[in-house]
């Protein structure tokens, strides 16, 4: 049955729903395996319920650099105390973002701190990106490999981060853009990603997805087209597999 599932590779849990509920919306959907992130403090610990309930469900728990005006550094050391009690818990989401107001330097402070944690307690990472892939490759080369792997989710390019950083253990995953048949941008990004290394994501339920079920399916049928492939489904829960396998889980 797993392997006839679809995984979704970055999508969060939303505030309202609970941890049964959600666990029953993956199920309709068909999704065997969900990179559930946290963005805030405050939604960690439902992750890690959520994940109670069902094998389906990875957790991810980060402070994104859209709320980074609601935490402090000492945050991440709660953080840090949560990875140590919970072996299966990665982290995410975090990131830069150039669109935001919020300073660079500040955003950096908190996404090194992920990084470092990514490492030291071997787990994946998960990277939110705005305009800011020179930022990030510069931090992650300086890092090196990262042991558990990472994913830039909602990947738009640019397309040298391929070679870049799937040298340094990184995934790419494509979201509702694939679905557009005139961007021919995405299409050809898309095209020349490395096979092994392609993700799919809904990023549900963000306002620009608010479907009451995430649309994995349709994402991963249009990843399929542009790749020309008849089962990007099991491309992309191989891959996942993979990269949860890798971290032991
Ligand atoms: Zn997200």
């Amino acid at each position: 049955m797993l392997g006839n599932s679809y995984a979704d590779c970055h999508l969060h849990l939303p505030p309202a729903v609970s941890a049964p509920d959600f666990a029953s919306v993956l199920e309709k959907a068909e999704i065997g395996m969900a990179f559930v992130n946290a963005a805030e403090k405050n939604g960690w610990q439902n992750v890690l319920d959520a994940a109670a309930q069902t094998r389906a469900i990875v957790p991810f728990a980060g402070i994104h650099p859209w709320q980074l005006a609601e935490h402090g550094a000492d945050d991440l050391n709660d953080l840090e105390a949560l990875l140590k009690e919970n072996k299966n818990l990665h982290i995410g989401e975090t990131g830069l973002d150039r669109a935001i107001e919020t300073p660079l330097a500040l955003q950096e402070e908190f996404f090194v701190r992920h990084v470092e944690l990514a490492i030291k307690y071997k787990r994946i990472l998960c990277v939110h990106n705005v305009r800011a892939y020179d930022r990030i490759a510069k931090i992650l080369k300086r890092a090196g490999p990262l042991p558990a792997g990472f994913v830039l989710h909602g990947f738009s390019g640019p397309a040298e981060a391929f070679g870049e950083m799937s040298g340094l253990n990184g995934y790419f995953s494509f979201g509702a853009r694939v679905r557009e048949k005139k961007n021919a941008k995405i299409r050809e990004l898309v095209a020349g990603a490395p096979r092994e290394r392609i993700l799919a994501e809904t990023d549900y339920p963000c306002a620009k997805n608010p479907e009451p079920l995430p649309p994995i399916a349709a994402i991963t049928d249009a990843l399929g087209k542009i790749l020309d492939l008849n089962c990007a489904r099991t491309l992309v829960y191989e891959n996942a597999g993979r990269l949860v396998e890798n971290y032991g889980r």
